[in-house]
């Protein structure tokens, strides 16, 4: 290792604390530092080449080096690096962007609220939710409803919307009004609600959580109801196709607005421009962030549709909220470019009909090694499964931490997958070719093999001896 990575190593355990990380574990280990991507590479200190099949973390849609959002930034900087769009002001760029989106998105989209973030975009959510029920003389609607295991950011508000139990556990949250009910994850049901049932019928029980909830809490007190079209941080858990229509039902027969949380799946990662149109849902909210600038620079924002735009403008004289940083202009001018370019290069309609349904091909191939139980795709994002004995759909015993091991291999062999759990989950640049799919699938099978050798040899594969 060089002095160089060393010296890196020692003054980030000094001085750095890290988001989602064991500091004690990290410092011990040394932190990987990356130094420089080009399209869907990044390369760490030690000059070591990384396929990055997650996107950065799931926004870096374009790959890297995209000269024409660089020079969309230095562009926009030059002429005007920052304004704000409070006190009756705006920027060309937070026009032009608002004009795209509301272009791109649904029909019922027109208006968008900036945020710096898919967290402060969520927090705006439950903003928006509340003072419309308010606005409509129905304040007693306060409750969200949202899933466990779902990921929704991690301030306050969004780690109350998202669903996951450590961070629920740290924070003493969810804060007041917000509850959960459990998500449409075939594979975890599979000894439970979904025993026997095929993956639609178990999509229509999952939806009936939501009326059982709604029906508990009383339809007067629910205000609205978030998901992620597919759970991404969770685990890519691809719904039954039977399970968002079903919940867009439920919404409607109880006036409960349905907020889509498109932070990964907006901007053609599920093969269409945003998720809910690939899973059959008018939402009345959708949150993004993340791939709307490609990562290169942060943004995020709700787009607000008519049926809650219409009430918050022309009845809710002021709406006390807003950030420094709604409608950054580079963020913005940098959002446009990105957006520019997702058209030029068709990659929506490149992941719905030649590489999204080539990488499920290539993932389908995964199911005959002995180490995978099962599979999961929804245009460019993917799971996984590890189990120790593939038929028998069996996992492996929690506290072995398999997946980990699994991203280890991964990691030594130049290649970025995430682990949830035994989960392991990809999500490639949208930019992605069928031949850059096949590098991807060699790399991911030979970290199988090498997790598969390591399971066999430490004896905890089924039917070992030990
Ligand atoms: C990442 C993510 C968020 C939070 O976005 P930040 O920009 O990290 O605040 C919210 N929702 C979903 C679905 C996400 O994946």
């Amino acid at each position: 290792m060089t002095a160089r990575t060393r010296d890196w190593q020692a003054a980030d355990a000094s001085h750095f604390l890290h988001p989602f990380t064991d500091h004690q574990a990290l410092a011990s280990k040394g932190v990987r530092v990356i130094t420089r991507g080009e399209g869907l590479y990044v390369w760490d200190s030690e000059d070591q080449r990384l396929f990055d099949a997650m996107s950065g973390l799931w926004c870096v849609n374009v790959g890297y080096g995209q000269a024409a959002l660089i020079d969309a930034a230095m562009q926009q900087m030059r002429t005007l690096p920052y304004y704000n769009s409070f006190f009756q002001t705006t920027t060309p760029a937070a026009i032009a962007l608002a004009e795209r989106l509301a272009a791109l998105t649904p029909a019922q989209f027109r208006h968008v609220f900036f945020s710096g973030s898919g967290s402060e975009a969520n927090d705006t959510n439950i903003r928006l939710v509340r003072r419309y029920w308010d606005l409509m003389g129905q304040p007693e609607r306060k409750v969200i409803i949202s899933r466990l295991n779902s990921y929704h950011g991690s301030t306050l508000a969004a780690a109350s919307l998202g669903g996951m139990a450590a961070m629920h556990t740290q924070g003493g949250l969810p804060i007041p009004g917000i509850v959960h009910i459990d998500q449409p994850h075939y594979w975890a049901h599979r000894d439970g609600a979904a025993k026997g049932l095929s993956r639609e019928e178990f999509g229509v029980i999952a939806a009936g959580w939501l009326e059982e909830k709604i029906l508990a809490l009383g339809p007067e007190k629910v205000a609205a109801f978030i998901g992620e079209p597919v759970q991404g941080a969770g685990g890519v858990v691809v719904p039954p196709s039977s399970y968002w229509p079903e919940i867009q039902r439920i919404c409607d027969r109880h006036g409960i607005l349905l907020i889509s949380d498109e932070v990964i799946c907006g901007f053609g990662r599920t093969g269409q421009w945003w998720g809910c149109e690939t899973f059959g849902t008018t939402p009345d909210l959708m949150t993004f962030a993340k791939g709307v600038t490609s990562g290169y620079v942060p943004l995020g924002g709700v787009m607000v549709g008519e049926r809650v735009a219409r009430v918050l403008i022309e009845r809710g004289g002021e709406f006390e909220h807003g950030f420094t940083y709604s409608g950054h202009p580079v963020a913005c001018a940098v959002g446009l470019a990105n957006l520019e370019l997702i058209e030029q290069q068709g990659l929506v309609q490149r992941v719905r009909e030649d590489t999204g349904p080539y990488l499920a091909e290539q993932l389908a191939l995964l199911l005959d090694h002995p180490i995978v139980g099962e599979v999961q795709s929804c245009g460019l994002m993917a799971a996984i499964q590890l189990s120790r004995e593939p038929h028998a759909r069996e996992a492996f015993a929690a506290e072995l931490r398999v997946g980990l091991v699994c991203r280890r291999h991964c990691f030594d062999n130049g290649l970025v997958m995430r682990a949830v759990g035994d989960r392991m989950i990809i999500a490639p640049p949208l930019v992605i070719t069928r031949a850059q799919i096949d590098e991807m699938f060699a790399l991911i099978r030979g970290a199988l093999d090498r997790t598969f050798a390591e399971a066999h040899a430490a004896g905890w594969l089924a039917g070992a001896t030990g």
